[in-house]
């Protein structure tokens, strides 16, 4: 998406320019799903749709910003956050993280477009904070970190929207790269580049179907791998193999331990799909999303008929490598690894068969990996 769109949206509703346009992707993960809370692996791509948010600094603590997608502002004093419902509870739980550090130390006006379909398990909602963290550290002229802003805006998606999520959205959105996925170590940080192979091209299925039960079925399942660790004596399910889980199967409830391998397997899962595509094994890398899949349906039980249809979908479509849900679940989008020659025969085979299977009509976009979230002023 073009800066074009964000600089007319801004005259027409601002009048006048912009003197900057952050720009802030969204992500999809190409393996280790419920993975991230439990201090383990994830593998996800910061993608080309992004959203753009152009603005100019105010004089006084006002923050007014206005979105295309929903068509209405939000607006709001850093002097006076006040929890309230909708999409600014996002810019505000920003802000109430930067002003207590003295990292919002002015207001500032703007619009933000976005190609990020919202609830589609493309992760707008880290989009969202980290563009406004941005806006923030520009224009109190503070360095930007985007390690530390990221675990920032984790707090407050956790802290003022209530959202208890883990840390990959936020972090893969701040650090992505260019033609790279990032193996991240969930529990110290730690990233590695793997470089997605040329012959591959990661095409992102959107079901078209909203999540629903998210934050109650995610607190449970939290939950459950909290009381699993518990019961093993370890920090977090990262730190159980599967060995030490199978022999000890009967000190937890079924339900449990089925959440329990999933992590543990998932776990596994990622690493290795990290050496399929280091080696360029894309048969292999597309077997272990189709097994990560099935595990997340079975054990993890979190993904729905559409995302089940999709995935299904997807397998027998040409040049398919693998196919499987991605995200938090409940609805949203499956992440597909097609063979690069043949993607429009994929995404018209894939998208006929999920409407015949499901009566629902699906999106199927290619989309190239893309770095974390930046700027660019406009003098
Ligand atoms: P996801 O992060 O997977 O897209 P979430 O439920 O975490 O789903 O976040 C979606 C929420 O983020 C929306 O309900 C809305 O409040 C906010 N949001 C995302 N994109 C925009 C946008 N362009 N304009 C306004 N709000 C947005
Ligand atoms: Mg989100």
């Amino acid at each position: 998406m073009g800066t074009e769109r964000s600089v007319s949206a801004f005259a027409a509703q601002l009048g006048g320019r912009p003197t900057t346009v952050v720009r802030s992707p969204g992500r999809v993960n190409l393996i280790g799903d419920h993975t991230d809370y439990n201090d383990g692996f994830v593998l996800p791509l910061a993608i080309d749709l992004v959203v753009k948010l152009a603005f100019r600094r105010r004089d006084d603590d006002m923050v007014r910003l206005w979105s295309e997608q929903t068509n209405d502002w939000a607006e709001f004093s850093l002097d006076s956050l006040a929890r309230e419902g909708g999409w600014g509870a996002y810019i505000q739980g920003v802000a109430s993280e930067m002003v207590p550090l003295g990292l919002a130390r002015s207001g500032w006006e703007g619009v933000l477009v976005s190609d990020i379909p919202s609830g589609a398990g493309l992760s707008s909602s880290a989009a969202l904070e980290l563009s406004a963290a941005r806006a923030f550290a520009l224009v109190s002229e503070v360095e930007w970190d985007a390690v530390e802003m990221a675990l920032l805006c984790q707090r407050a998606e956790n802290n003022w929207v209530g959202v208890n999520c883990g840390i990959m959205d936020q972090l893969i959105c701040a650090t992505g790269e260019d033609d790279r996925a990032l193996l991240i170590d969930c529990r110290d940080l730690t990233r590695r580049a793997v470089p997605i192979p040329h012959e591959a091209t990661v095409v992102v299925l959107d079901t078209g179907t909203e999540r629903r039960l998210v934050d109650s079925g995610y607190n449970e399942r939290r939950h459950s791998c909290e009381s699993a660790a518990h019961v093993f004596e370890v920090g977090a399910l990262r730190d159980l193999s599967i060995e030490t889980l199978e022999s000890g199967k009967d000190r937890l409830d079924p339900v449990t331990y089925r959440r329990a391998r999933h992590v543990v397997t998932e776990n596994e899962r990622t690493l290795l799909m990290t050496e399929c595509l280091d080696q360029g094994d894309l048969v292999a890398a597309g077997e272990l999303m189709r097994q990560s899949h099935i595990s997340l349906r079975d054990d993890f039980e979190v993904s729905s008929d559409a995302l089940n249809s999709m995935a299904e979908s997807a397998l027998p479509a040409p040049g398919c490598y693998g196919a499987r849900m991605t995200g938090g679940g409940f609805g949203g989008s499956c992440v597909a690894l097609v063979d690069t020659n043949w993607v429009d025969e994929f995404r018209t085979d894939v998208l006929e068969r999920y409407q015949a299977a499901s009566g629902l009509r699906g999106t199927a976009i290619p989309i190239r990996a893309t770095n974390g979230t930046s700027f660019e002023g406009l003098g």
